[in-house]
């Protein structure tokens, strides 16, 4: 089995089940990542689980690290930690593991990165909107922590769904992004407003509903299409499906190395 090489330097939960990991590699150096990457990390199968874990659905040979990818959330100029925004799956192998970490506590992380999920291939006066459900996010924070400020001449908007406001993370430092740069528009949905012990004034409702009522090309001002817009989508593979599918219908083109389009996808699982 490798060697645990990585130590957890902090561990922030924003909500129940959903925390934000910083981990260090030990005697090694974190290998340059362009943002939108991931990094795998993995425990042994004798690493306790959350008590408030379930019965995992399948379980790996006793002799073999548990590994699964995660995005990158932290800025390519990071070079003392990679940050993870993580969900915990109640019954999966890695993340009740991974969720039990203290601060201090070692773990494996991969000293390579991987992906094309990346502002690369895309001109710089492209405009640019992100769509995640939930951890989705992740590889947003890493574009946006590291070219924000850089590139100029280009809008960009993060429309992000979660169940409640508190499950929104990085909600505070987005907010503060659209302070502090007017290409940037930060557009929260959540689709359980009943269970909100504050009344939520913002939009409610799935991602689906953001584009069809055009809230980005109300924010921005300017009509969204293919030849000025380029659209990533990441989290849940239903929520990726379903919104190529409408992008499809709208005139965008699924893009790939070798056949450049408009619409770019991760999906988590
Ligand atoms: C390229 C890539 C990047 C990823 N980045 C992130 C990230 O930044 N943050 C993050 O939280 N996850 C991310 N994931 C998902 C991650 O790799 C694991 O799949 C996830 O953490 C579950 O691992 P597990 O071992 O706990 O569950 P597993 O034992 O692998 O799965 C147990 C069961 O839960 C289901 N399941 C798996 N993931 C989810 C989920 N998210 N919601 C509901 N059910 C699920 C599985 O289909 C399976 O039925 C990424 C996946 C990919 C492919």
């Amino acid at each position: 089995m490798e060697a645990l090489n990585a130590v957890l330097q902090q561990k922030i939960e924003v909500a129940p089940g959903l925390c934000i990991f910083r981990i260090a590699p030990l005697g090694w150096s974190l290998p340059d990542f362009r943002p939108g990457q991931y990094c795998p990390l993995g425990l042994p199968p004798s690493a306790p689980r959350v008590p408030y874990s379930e019965p995992p659905e399948k379980e790996g040979p006793a002799d073999q690290l548990i590994k699964r990818p995660y995005s990158i959330a932290s800025s390519s100029s990071q070079d003392s930690y990679l940050e993870f925004y993580i969900k915990m799956v109640p019954n999966g192998a890695l993340t009740p593991r991974l969720f039990a970490l203290k601060n201090g506590d070692r773990l494996w992380m991969r000293e390579k990165v991987f992906g094309m999920f990346t502002l690369d291939d895309f001109p710089k006066d492209r405009n640019v909107i992100f769509f995640a459900t939930g951890t989705g996010l992740s590889p947003y924070m890493s574009m946006l922590r590291s070219h924000l400020m850089a590139d100029s001449g280009r809008k960009w908007a993060v429309v992000h769904g979660a169940l409640n406001s508190w499950d929104l993370g990085y909600r505070d430092e987005l907010v503060l992004m659209e302070r502090f740069c007017s290409d940037f528009k930060y557009i929260p949905m959540i689709s359980a407003p009943e269970k909100e012990p504050v009344p939520w004034h913002g939009h409610v409702g799935f991602l689906d509903l953001a584009w069809k009522m055009n809230y980005v090309d109300q924010a921005w001002g300017l009509k969204v299409t293919p030849e000025n817009t380029v659209i990533f989508l990441c989290g849940h593979p239903m929520m990726v499906s379903g919104m190529e599918k409408l992008l499809i219908e709208s005139g965008f083109t699924p893009h790939s190395k070798k056949t450049p389009g408009s619409v770019i996808k991760e999906s988590f699982t």
